[in-house]
């Protein structure tokens, strides 16, 4: 008879649920493996395995292994296996799988308050300029009236272009979601580009404000340079976001990166570490509206699989700094929860435009005119809001069930077929993922999670208490 092995099971949680689950322990269940357990790779006297229903990363010692590719473990080691949580009562173990509801409602508003700008921004997704429209609070009114008071609604103080500029209708429409919604919570993104007394009003009206920095100075000036010349863009916002900062405020950037800035991501990110921002999102460019209109440097989108290894590093070693990252281009393991659908353009959500246009999702907004555009999902017409329910039901169809080649991914619950905008952009179609950004993804999350192991298999403490690293 074979001589058991001595060695454990480990695991990483991910998140805090991870930490929190709990196996239901009633008599008489039958057990069966935790769905969707995909293997990943080996780390010395392991085998690698990711459970992304239960937010987890496994380390199998190779001895309870039978084989790794289908699945097959050792029934001596059961006991372990249910122990660890690996082996669940069948009826907790389907539960985990999230199901798509197309009955729910969007929670989700963008309000385009102005394609205006006071920035030039090199890869500007909307084409912004200084002259523009504002939005039209008659059309916000018709909509919010539209969705129940009761929902919890989510409101992003955006623009194509920079929300501050349409302060007064900004305030306005603050107001109006404020009176209609019982609970409701604002952000905004913005350049950083206005005064003290724009300042002082987001910080006392409690708006989640996020900053679009592209990193130190010689790349941010070069890549979003003011639109006023004598003004220094980057010193500007950095005065403010240390505004923010006196108020506790100011702790999350979004950085664009270009293949220009790619080559610094590293310097991205310890600059970023040094002012002492505790959230941010990376995001490659994407080739729409000016980034589309010239091929250089500061226009283009980094190499992809070049990006993707660069995050990987960063986001390793962010992990030990307590910083959280997210990108675009890969949802956090840290804090998404497993979805069949990839973003709110899949509910869809309701991005209102200066025209009362209704897309679901606003970096779309330029890619074909909004009768063919499958985006423009609805408008505000004769202060009614009028749905186009084919193309409504097209976007909330596009989820990862109904998705190229994603069933068997071990990304279907966290990437759930990818950007709809892009594969829209480069394919044509919703449902079809752009194949090197799934392979520069998956690479990316086997050097990520190759790291995570080593950390844990080094008897490092557990890390970064919101994202969790703990071993059992
Ligand atoms: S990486 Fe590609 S195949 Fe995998 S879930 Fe994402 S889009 Fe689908
Ligand atoms: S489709 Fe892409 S760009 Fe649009 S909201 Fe979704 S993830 Fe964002």
């Amino acid at each position: 008879m074979e001589k058991k092995s001595s060695k454990t099971i480990k695991w990483i949680n991910l998140q805090q649920e991870a930490i929190e689950f709990k196996p239901s322990r009633s008599l008489g269940n039958q057990y069966r493996i935790v769905p969707d357990l995909f293997f990943i790779g080996e780390k010395e006297s392991y085998y690698m395995f990711y459970t992304p229903l239960l937010l987890r990363i496994y380390m199998i010692p190779k001895d309870f292994v039978i084989s790794t590719q289908p699945i097959e473990l050792r029934k001596e080691y059961f006991p372990q296996l249910i122990e660890s949580m690996l082996m669940l009562p069948n009826d907790q173990a389907l539960a985990l799988i999230p199901r798509v509801n197309l009955n729910g409602t969007s929670n989700h508003i963008r309000l385009i308050l102005s394609s205006r700008c006071n920035s030039n921004c090199s890869y500007c997704y909307a084409g912004a300029k200084s002259i523009g429209k504002s939005i039209n609070l008659d059309h916000l009114e018709t909509l919010i009236n539209y969705l129940p008071e009761n929902l919890h609604i989510d409101i992003e103080l955006h623009g194509n272009g920079e929300p501050t500029i349409a302060m007064q209708e900004l305030k306005k429409a603050y107001k109006l979601c404020k009176k209609r919604f019982k609970f409701v919570k604002f952000s905004t993104q913005t350049n950083g580009l206005f005064s003290k007394k724009t300042a002082d009003w987001l910080i006392k009206n409690q708006i989640s404000t996020s900053f679009s920095i592209d990193g130190p100075e010689f790349i941010h000036n070069k890549q979003r340079p003011a639109k006023n010349s004598k003004t220094n863009g980057f010193n500007k916002t950095m005065e403010t976001l240390r505004y923010f900062q006196e108020h506790n405020l100011g702790t999350s950037v979004i950085c664009v990166v270009t293949a220009y800035s790619n080559k610094y991501l590293n310097e991205i990110y310890q600059f970023f570490k040094s002012i002492n921002i505790k959230t941010i999102k990376l995001n490659p460019v994407v080739d729409v509206g000016n980034a589309r209109l010239f091929d250089d440097d500061i226009h283009n989108p980094p190499d992809i699989s070049e990006f993707a290894q660069n995050f990987a590093l960063i986001q390793s070693q962010a992990y030990l700094d307590k910083i959280m990252i997210d990108s675009d281009f890969m949802g956090s393991f840290h804090t998404r929860k497993p979805h069949p659908m990839h973003c709110q353009a899949c509910m869809p959500q309701f991005v209102l435009d200066t025209d009362g246009k209704i897309l679901a999702c606003s970096e779309a907004a330029s890619i074909e005119t909004p009768d063919k555009n499958p985006f423009y999902w609805a408008e505000i017409k004769d202060n009614q809001v009028i749905v186009n329910e084919e193309k409504k039901n097209e976007l909330m169809n596009s989820h990862m069930f109904n998705m190229d080649g994603c069933s068997n991914c071990f990304l279907k619950w966290i990437c759930a077929g990818s950007c709809l905008h892009q594969n829209y952009s480069e394919n044509h179609s919703l449902r079809q993922p752009i194949k090197s950004h799934c392979e520069a993804k998956r690479a990316y999350t086997m050097t990520y999670f190759s790291k995570l192991a080593e950390y844990l298999l080094n008897g490092l403490p557990p890390i970064a208490s919101d994202s969790s690293l703990n071993s059992v």
